[in-house]
């Protein structure tokens, strides 16, 4: 009898950052991941890829936990669930990444780089100005041992670098695109684990992927370049390669890849702007054309062929079908979906959406004691706190235009706010340390800068404490009123040209 080799069970997972609020685009990859492993009789992971301390920002674990689990994308192992292949976040397996950064120091594969930041940057500088591309020049690749030796005994901090063969390619096969060729000419010798012993993306994604028994690594497109590196890294450790899919990437209106300026792209925004999770779960898969309705989003709304759950996409969804045409995200269209789907509930259904979404206890808790000092009547309720309940608040020129100030110096200064705003910890002292910071050195007074932020929040001159009102209305919809702002000041003014 021949021994039959039985393929490995299917593994999956998303790797998502904590680098802020959970974004769409982990959704649509999720999603996409679990139904490849559901449809397969496979495992879903989560893993949290926590490596970038720069970019740490600690409350972001749980808003992913929250929100993927408010979508219905349960994972089978993960950092609060466990599994046999722990621990799922990055930042507690740097031992793991050590021991596996020394392997491939001993057989020759990575080396010991010992250049300062200022070395670095004039390399950078010298190859910019020669018109070449930036790269590590391999100036340590064969560094002897006694200067190894040396350095590490003068105490010189190093980074370790994959050493990229000089020359020919490396190539793997992308399951929706076919062969991939990248030339090592345009594959830099890249840092595998950083002077402070943390290992980049690069090392620990491969290695995990590895130690958790993925079979197929299921990602947007934007990871293509990275995955020569990867492939080399495999062959450095003498692993087998999993098989690679890059999903398209979902697109703004405008094709361009998606963008919070152009779109929400937190999944707190739609979960507080009422989005019913079936729904946009129920779009997302819409997406790719994975789906009998094919990929053409923005176009016709078709209720027969578009409107599907989890277990229909399970029963329908064909990953050789996928488009790799970019698929647009249109709020317009996802915004019907939604609608249809509200129309489905049961009256009772319905208004348990709105007790427990729009008028839940906890937002009204924190809403009462900003309007109990001015109000007086309960029936004044409304008139004081209509704008923590409205979808848009349009307010009129001479609400937000200061005195003195034209259109165009209040929209540059608008714009100014919003990265100010979108870079803040969404507490009263941030906000008030980050919106003082935008107006200071400038001819524009903090007074002037408070009354605008109330009159794109609030539509008015006068409100509840702004600060405390922004903090209650949350980041995600606070950013979106102020982007929708600009937006429709910017048609407006286009129009009148
Ligand atoms: N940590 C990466 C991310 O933030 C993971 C990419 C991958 O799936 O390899 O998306």
């Amino acid at each position: 009898m021949t021994e039959q080799t039985t393929p490995a069970p299917i593994r999956v997972r998303i790797a998502p950052s904590p680098t802020g609020d959970p974004h769409v685009g982990t959704a649509y990859i999720g999603l996409l991941n679990l139904i490849y492993a559901r449809q397969r009789g496979g495992q879903f992971i989560l893993r949290i890829e926590d490596t970038d301390r720069a970019r740490f920002v600690a409350r972001s674990e749980q808003m992913i936990f929250d929100s993927l689990r408010w979508l219905g994308l349960t994972w089978d192992e993960g950092p609060d669930v466990g599994g046999p292949y722990g621990p799922y976040r990055q930042s507690e397996r740097t031992e793991i990444y050590r021991q596996h950064v020394q392997l491939l120091l001993d057989n020759g594969t990575a080396y010991r780089s010992f250049e300062t930041a200022e070395e670095l940057e004039a390399m950078r500088r010298s190859q910019l100005a020669a018109k070449l591309p930036p790269r590590y020049n391999g100036a340590h690749r064969e560094l002897s041992e006694a200067q190894i030796q040396q350095f590490l005994d003068e105490g010189r901090p190093y980074v370790v670098r994959l050493k990229v063969p000089a020359e020919g390619e490396t190539s793997f096969r992308d399951e929706l695109r076919g062969e991939i060729k990248f030339s090592h000419n345009n594959v830099d010798d890249q840092v595998l684990m950083k002077s402070d012993g943390f290992p980049t993306y690069h090392l620990a994604n491969v290695v995990d992927d590895h130690l958790m028994r993925i079979t197929d690594v299921i990602r947007a497109e934007e990871w293509i370049s990275s995955t020569p590196k990867h492939v080399l890294l495999y062959q450095a450790f003498g692993w087998e390669l999993p098989r690679f899919w890059h999903m398209p990437l979902l697109r703004n209106l405008d094709k361009s890849k998606i963008s919070k300026r152009k779109n929400p792209v937190s999944l707190i925004y739609y979960r507080q702007a009422g989005f019913l999770p079936g729904a946009v779960l129920n779009f997302l898969g819409l997406m790719c054309g994975g789906m009998p309705a094919g990929g053409k989003v923005n176009e016709e709304k078709n209720p027969e062929v578009e409107i599907f759950d989890l277990p229909k996409m399970l029963e329908q969804f064909v990953f050789e079908r996928i488009s790799l045409g970019g698929p647009v995200f249109d709020l317009v269209k996802l915004k019907w979906l939604n609608g249809e789907y509200l129309r489905k509930l049961s009256p009772e259904a319905f208004f348990e959406q709105l007790r427990t979404v729009l008028f839940s206890d906890e937002y009204l808790r924190a809403i009462a004691p900003l309007v109990q000092t001015r109000i007086e009547t309960l029936g004044q309720f409304g008139d004081l706190a209509d704008f923590f309940f409205r979808d848009e608040v349009v307010p009129a020129a001479e609400v937000f235009l200061p005195r003195k100030r034209t259109l165009e110096e209040t929209l540059g200064f608008t714009a100014e706010i919003l990265t100010a705003l979108e870079a803040c910890d969404w507490t009263t002292d941030a906000l008030d340390a980050a919106l003082r910071g935008v107006g200071s050195g400038k001819e524009w007074s903090v007074k002037e800068n408070f009354m605008l932020v109330r009159a794109i929040l609030t539509g008015r001159t006068t409100s509840p404490p702004l600060l405390e009102s922004l903090v209650v209305f949350g980041k995600a919809r606070s950013l979106d009123r102020v982007r929708r702002f600009l937006d429709a000041q910017k048609k407006l003014a286009a129009q009148k040209k």
